[in-house]
């Protein structure tokens, strides 16, 4: 049995989580679909403007018990979280599978077990964080930012949320969340992990809603001390705008355009890795993470081995169960413009062969098109699909060169023989992550944009310094 034909279920959530309990939403309802299907898979009720304010007030009153709660009692209430969490992790991927559409065993890995990761590594390094410290005459003070709104996007419906809430929560900072409104059910669930947990009331609010409204009044109101956005560079923008009538503290990690750069030594063995791993990141997710790969740049010599070697690695992410849909009828049709004539310029072919896509859902083929001009729309723009480009470049100076042609600056990846190039050269690439020869995602590492991809760093310790003020007391 297929992803697609299994059992529909219609989930029901007409109550918010706010202040500890669940009481009916004073919005209106909102329908959540399955990509893989296009049926309708839940209905949700969504927070009115009083349970916005209910919600901020909610974690306003309860800052100062926890953020004075010591960090053995909240270490206590998040391992308790994490451990719920974990029990549930299957039913999480369920849910995932149904309202984003990853296959469910990568719904599970990438969804499920991936923010679990991120849950440990923070707890971890809440156990040895510097909440004070000695400079001189100084005590160095981080405090808790106060109340964090956070507002995530549909494209990771769970690890997006964990990566905000968990530091804060950490720090000592109580947390309103406005899920993205085309996945919402896996907050739904989160919250009922929290309650399990014993988060005390007020600590963690949900409040679920269109980001014009729900996330627009987060970002106007005066009791919230920090807004945590991770979603598109253009939304990103607008908050960076709105937040400022009340000079908040901002945190934003928005869209990529990532290189994976290929340096004139890499042996053919290297080459064979780089071209399958850069494929598989920038398929990851359906194309659909802020961190694809979504570039490769080869050597000018070695454009039709690339090719070669594209083509075969792509024709194994079979739709349905190495691949899932898009999210959605609007982003299907964008990503397919970038597959239109002349998005990648006038030499761009496409080296993929076309599969046959199914009846129902927002599917797009898996595609390599190769000889893209590094300024066309297709190189310069964040696609959010499975679309990889293939660049040529004339040695390793354009190489790097043509990775820092970008607006963005998020991730990336070097290739190369000689290990201390490859990190001489991912020195010079500008994004706040570059992974040399493969390697692997580290959840205690920093995360976060430099350029138009964001500000601020999540994960780990820099996820906790993201929602702290510093304080200096002299004596
Ligand atoms: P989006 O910007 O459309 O929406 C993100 C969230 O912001 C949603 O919850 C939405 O309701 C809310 N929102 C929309 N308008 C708002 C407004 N005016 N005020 C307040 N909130 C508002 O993004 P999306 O389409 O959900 O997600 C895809 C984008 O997210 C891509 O560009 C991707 O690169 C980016 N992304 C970035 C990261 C990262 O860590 N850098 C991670 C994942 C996704």
């Amino acid at each position: 049995m297929t992803d697609a034909q299994r059992p529909n279920e219609v989930t029901r959530e007409s109550e918010l989580y706010i202040d500890g309990v669940w009481s009916p939403g004073g919005g209106f309802d909102l329908e959540v679909e399955n990509p893989s299907t296009e049926e309708v898979i839940g209905v949700i009720t969504q927070a009115s403007a009083e349970d916005v304010e209910r919600a901020v007030a909610a974690a306003k009153a309860a800052f100062p018990g926890w953020s004075t709660m010591s960090v053995p009692e909240r270490t206590a209430v998040l391992r308790r979280a994490r451990d719920v969490l974990a029990e549930r992790a299957d039913m999480f991927a369920d849910i995932i599978n149904r309202e984003q559409g990853s296959p469910l065993k990568l719904a599970r890995a990438l969804h499920v077990d991936t923010p679990l990761a991120v849950m440990d590594a923070t707890i971890e390094a809440l156990q040895s964080y510097p909440f004070t410290a000695e400079l001189g005459n100084s005590l160095i003070r981080r405090e808790p930012a106060g109340v964090v709104a956070a507002i995530t996007p549909w494209n990771l419906p769970l690890h997006q949320v964990i990566v905000k809430v968990i530091p804060a929560l950490a720090a000592g900072a109580t947390v309103v969340l406005k899920p993205a409104g085309l996945t919402p059910l896996a907050a739904f669930e989160l919250a009922r992990v929290f309650d399990a947990a014993g988060l005390p009331a007020g600590v963690f609010n949900l409040v679920p809603g269109s980001g014009r409204v729900v996330g627009d009044l987060l970002t106007r109101h005066p009791d919230v001390d920090q807004v945590s956005f991770t979603g598109s560079t253009p939304v990103g923008r607008t908050i960076a705008g709105v937040a400022a009538a009340t000079l908040k503290r901002v945190t934003l990690e928005l869209g990529g355009k990532s290189a994976s750069v290929v340096l004139a030594d890499t042996d053919d063995e290297l080459l064979a890795k780089a071209v399958k791993i850069t494929v598989g990141n920038c398929f990851l997710n359906g194309g659909q993470t802020c961190t694809a790969l979504s570039r490769l740049i080869v050597p000018a010599d070695r454009i039709e081995q690339t090719e070669q070697l594209a083509a075969a690695a792509a024709a194994k992410y079979q739709l349905g169960t190495r691949l899932g849909p898009l999210i959605s009828a609007d982003q299907r049709k964008e990503v397919e413009s970038f597959l239109e004539a002349g998005a990648g310029g006038a030499d761009a072919v496409t080296v993929t062969t076309v599969q046959p896509l199914p009846e129902r859902g927002h599917w797009v083929t898996p595609t390599v098109v190769s000889r893209v001009d590094p300024d066309s729309r297709l190189a310069q723009e964040e696609v959010f699909g499975p679309v990889l480009s293939i660049i040529a470049a004339a040695d390793d100076d354009e190489a790097i060169a043509i990775a820092n042609n970008s607006i963005y600056g998020l991730g990336g990846a070097v290739w190369g023989s000689d290990e201390q190039a490859a990190l001489d050269a991912a020195a010079r690439i500008r994004t706040g992550q570059v992974d040399v020869n493969g390697g692997a995602f580290n959840p205690a590492a920093p995360f976060g944009g430099y350029k138009q991809s964001g500000t601020g760093r999540e994960f780990g310790t820099y996820g906790i310094d993201d929602v702290c003020e510093i304080k200096a007391v002299q004596r």
